[in-house]
């Protein structure tokens, strides 16, 4: 199988010529990953950052065996169960103000599309048409179905082929600053009343480019949604779970979005899972015996039971375990071990937030090699576009932290193996 792959796998980004080939893996443990010629490698990315507890945690083994065998799966359509609905509980109880109304999902990207399409129901629902366009911003990324494709960021490359087709959306440039913000607030004074929602990820715009801003924008988003009676969307699939210090992303600026997108961290990375959150506002306008209003979507294996168990015991680490604490840890040791980075020919900036760490370079001119290399010294990065970057498990000690920093420093630096 580790060469037949290539007759039947479509592999993601797996057609371009200088992308290595995929690395064979047989099994994960704690933060590594086992590859089939029995080479281990600590991982520095969690699986796209959703393995925060390390992988293998035993309490969501046994949380997930004991559901397998009770019950793995059933619709959700007509039928609820107590993962589905503890899981719900715990969220809107964790979440802030009136975040309370949990819809599941499976993916990310679908998280997102839901949250989308209660928007602009939300308006139709009470009776006002026009308002069918989200106001996103540049160095986003929120998914790759045709509705999240429309509010990445627009240049970035990885969607540019679908430029036109795409649903019309506004992009524009967060307000870092009171000038932009004055910007940003004519531009939606325009255009107000065909606007939906704003949609942003909060603190760290992540596959875009690992781009951070300050809670201050949040505030200018949340100030600007209220003066135009606009909802005001946190997509926080990357963020949430405690990935930038805080359990989500929303609390360190202290603003409450209306509605909220999770999924990856949400079940610690084992199983594929979503929720979009909303307010009791934008929940109470499809409340009705009007089947016209009711929202019209129910993936397949929503609200999945073995998932929500996943996400329950996640939960349950969140409480047991010193995650936080540990994050504040991670974030002191990749600021310390980043640092080498800085000043180095072809090194734009270093940053660091919370358990993630970038460093940024000009260019990259051979991105197989620079994996290549990673692998040869025990690692498993994956730089994309000019970004390397480090999103480990929150579990992480710090000898294999420090293997990650080394591996960053010695490639960057292009110091030979
Ligand atoms: N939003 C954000 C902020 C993300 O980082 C991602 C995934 N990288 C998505 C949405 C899409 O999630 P998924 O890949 O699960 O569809």
């Amino acid at each position: 199988w580790q060469e037949d792959w290539r007759e039947h796998i479509w592999l993601p980004y797996a057609q371009m010529k200088h992308i290595a080939p995929p690395l064979p893996v047989v099994a994960t443990n704690g933060t590594r990953i086992r590859l089939a010629d029995g080479r281990e490698l600590v991982d520095g990315i969690a699986s796209w950052w959703t393995a925060c507890h390390g992988y293998n945690h035993p309490h969501i083994r046994a949380a997930v065996t004991r559901q397998i065998e009770v019950m793995p799966h059933v619709m959700f359509g007509g039928l609820v169960h107590e993962p589905a609905v503890r899981l719900a509980t715990r969220l809107a109880a964790l979440l802030p103000g009136d975040l309370d109304r949990v819809f599941f999902s499976d993916s990310g990207s679908v998280s997102v599309e839901v949250a989308m399409k209660m928007a602009v129901q939300y308006w139709l629902n009470r009776g006002i048409r026009g308002r069918t366009k989200m106001l996103a911003f540049r160095g986003a990324y929120h998914g790759d179905t045709f509705a999240t494709m429309a509010v990445c960021d627009p240049d970035e490359g990885m969607h540019k082929h679908f430029a036109g087709i795409l649903h019309e959306n506004i992009i524009a440039d967060l307000p870092h600053d009171d000038e932009n913000a004055a910007t940003l607030d004519a531009l939606v004074a325009r255009h107000a009343n065909e606007i939906a929602a704003i949609i942003v990820e909060p603190l760290v715009q992540g596959a875009g480019g690992m781009l951070f801003h300050e809670p201050e924008v949040l505030r200018r988003l949340r100030a600007l949604a209220d003066k135009y009676d606009l909802l005001l969307i946190f997509d926080e699939v990357f963020t949430g779970f405690g990935r930038t210090g805080t359990m989500f992303a929303c609390e360190a600026a202290q603003v409450v979005p209306d509605i909220i997108c999770f999924s990856k961290a949400l079940t610690g990375g084992t199983m594929a899972l979503a929720a979009t959150v909303a307010r009791e506002k934008v929940f109470e306008a499809f409340w009705s015996d009007d089947p016209a209003r009711a929202l019209m979507h129910g993936p397949t294996f929503m609200a999945n039971a073995l998932a929500c168990a996943a996400a329950n015991a996640s939960l349950d680490l969140f409480e047991s375990e010193p995650r936080l604490e540990q994050v504040a840890r991670i974030e002191a040791a990749l600021q310390a071990g980043l640092e080498a980075c800085r000043g180095t020919p072809g090194v734009r900036d270093v940053r660091v937030r919370g358990a993630i760490g970038v460093v940024e370079l000009e260019k990259i001119d051979d991105l197989a090699a620079l994996k290549r290399r990673f692998v040869a010294r025990g690692v498993f990065i994956r730089p994309f576009g000019k970004i390397v970057y480090l999103t480990p498990a929150l579990t992480i000690d710090n000898i294999d932290l420090k293997r990650l920093t080394d591996a960053v420093v010695h490639v960057v630096r292009q110091i030979p193996d």
